[in-house]
């Protein structure tokens, strides 16, 4: 399996630092508000990339941090006058829902940056004493960036011209620093805001030394991948190889993977989705027209170290995509649960044999740095075998054979038919429940619309006396 290492700027062979084990870290979001869909990108993304690792039957310790110390929670904390930690415990409670609509499986450990001070201390504290950081004398705590050596491997910056531009940029308030490079460990408290006792100052930790901090704790030393968004590559993850690296003495991770921009046009201009430009859309309010599976699709329609623009018709074209996966699963059920009886013949037999094609060309794809776009048309390519081959005189064993390969793939892509039926199921039952209500308060025109509606998604009613049943046609 090839992986794109942002490190060397080449697709290499994965090959774990322990035989049969992935050791993993995600940067999560900061959470002081809902997540927009760009921050889902790397949560789906690297839940496939995790999926994929299973399938292939190692063993993943998936780590994704959530950040919940910084100036945007302690600024909306002091707008809304609660605890920072109000605000945090409130977003990671809605970015776990997000994710579970999303089938983004929980992390083996979701680590809080507030609850790893310390050891980001212990860190903090080896650094000083190897010569790596310092103390000013304001009791901030720098790392000295050209005591690192490598420091710019994974940007690919160089340390020279990096030292000239920064010069220019250099802010007031950052005299105190021996280099303009150097960046923050711990800094003192300001009035009001969250903070822990330390050897150098009351204060909380700069946001880098958080993840080396709980990647260490949970994974190790040595870590197989580090991910996140490219525009975690400089400073944060530059920043992290040197304090890991420069601490613990050892090379830090082997892989950097890195997805591409969520864009969005707005104006004729395409740009980054994010939060301060105003431009994003959150999770939630895409869940309020669309299954977030569809969302999840979406995203896995692109490589993900291509930038993806999202629209409304690709959202659309992803929702098509998807309803012909769950249409071909369901099928697939049905004659698994009522096709004939008996063993499979021995046509069935050489049909079911005849998928290995498409299993072959999905796992090439996804060995292929992580290729979901071809890999999904590998399995659109087992949907239309799927739809020819299996028909309501099949046998029950040959339909459920290909239905085992079949959820075996889209398993690894997060797609989940089965729920995807109970919610369908849920949402059709619910609007027959709005019909009855409408044509109680003589709104008919509202439960003719219901009627249409359902009709176009293939739902047949019929008023019986025991109410209204339904089935599809
Ligand atoms: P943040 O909460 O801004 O620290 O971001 C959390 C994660 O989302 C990081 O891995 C970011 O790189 C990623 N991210 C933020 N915006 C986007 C975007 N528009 N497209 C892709 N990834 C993004
Ligand atoms: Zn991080």
């Amino acid at each position: 399996m090839k992986i794109y290492n942002t490190l060397t700027k080449t697709k290499q062979e994965f090959e774990p630092v322990e035989p049969g084990k992935v050791k993993m870290y995600v940067c999560g979001p900061t959470v002081y508000n809902l997540i927009h869909i760009g921050n889902a990108r790397p949560m789906i993304v690297f839940d496939t990339v995790r999926r994929y690792f299973e399938y292939k039957g190692y063993d993943v310790n998936y780590v994704s941090n959530f950040t919940d110390v910084d100036d945007k929670i302690i600024n909306k904390a002091a707008e809304e006058g609660v605890d920072a930690s109000v605000i945090s415990e409130r977003y990671i409670e809605e970015c776990k829902k997000d994710m579970a609509g999303m089938n983004v499986r929980e992390a083996t450990t979701h680590p809080k940056a507030t609850e790893e001070i310390g050891g980001m201390i212990d860190m903090i504290s080896t650094l000083i004493e190897k010569g790596y950081a310092y103390v000013a004398e304001d009791g901030t705590v720098y790392f000295r960036v050209k005591s690192f050596r490598p420091y710019g491997k994974l940007s690919h910056k160089d340390l020279d011209n990096m030292q000239s531009g920064f010069r220019a940029l250099q802010v007031s308030g950052e005299e105190q620093k021996e280099d303009p490079l150097d960046f923050v460990l711990w800094k003192p408290k300001k009035e009001g805001e969250p903070y822990w006792d330390s050897p150098w100052c009351q204060g909380r930790p700069g946001w880098h030394i958080e993840c080396s901090v709980m990647a260490k704790r949970y994974l190790g030393d040595e870590i197989d991948i580090h991910a996140g968004g490219e525009d975690l590559i400089f400073p944060h993850h530059e920043n992290e190889i040197a304090q890991s690296e420069a601490a613990n003495g050892v090379t830090f991770s082997k892989y950097w993977m890195h997805n591409a921009f969520l864009n969005i046009e707005k104006d004729g201009v395409v740009e980054k989705m994010s939060k301060s430009k105003g431009n994003f859309f959150t999770v939630r309010d895409i869940s309020e027209k669309f299954d977030l599976q569809v969302l999840r699709f979406f995203m896995l329609s692109a490589h993900y170290r291509s930038p993806l623009n999202f629209s409304a018709d690709l959202m659309a074209a992803a929702k098509n995509g998807l309803e012909r996966i769950l249409t071909a699963a369901a099928h697939l059920k049905d004659v698994a649960e009522n096709g004939a009886d008996g063993e499979m013949t021995a046509q069935e037999q050489e049909l079911l044999a005849g998928t290995d094609e498409f299993v072959k060309k999905f796992e090439e794809a996804m060995d292929d740095d992580m290729n979901t776009a071809d890999a999904i048309a590998a399995v659109f390519e087992l949907v239309r075998y799927a739809n020819t081959n299996v028909t309501a005189e099949s046998t029950k064993a040959f339909a459920a054979g290909i239905r085992e390969i079949f959820t075996k793939l889209t398993d690894v892509l997060g797609i989940v038919t089965e729920k995807q039926e109970e919610n369908l199921d849920a949402e059709i039952e619910a609007l027959i429940a709005e019909r009855q209500e409408a044509r109680k308060n003589k709104n008919y025109a509202r439960a003719d619309e219901i009627r249409d509606q359902l009709a176009a998604q293939g739902i047949i009613l019929e008023d019986t006396r025991e109410g209204v049943k339904w089935k599809r046609s």
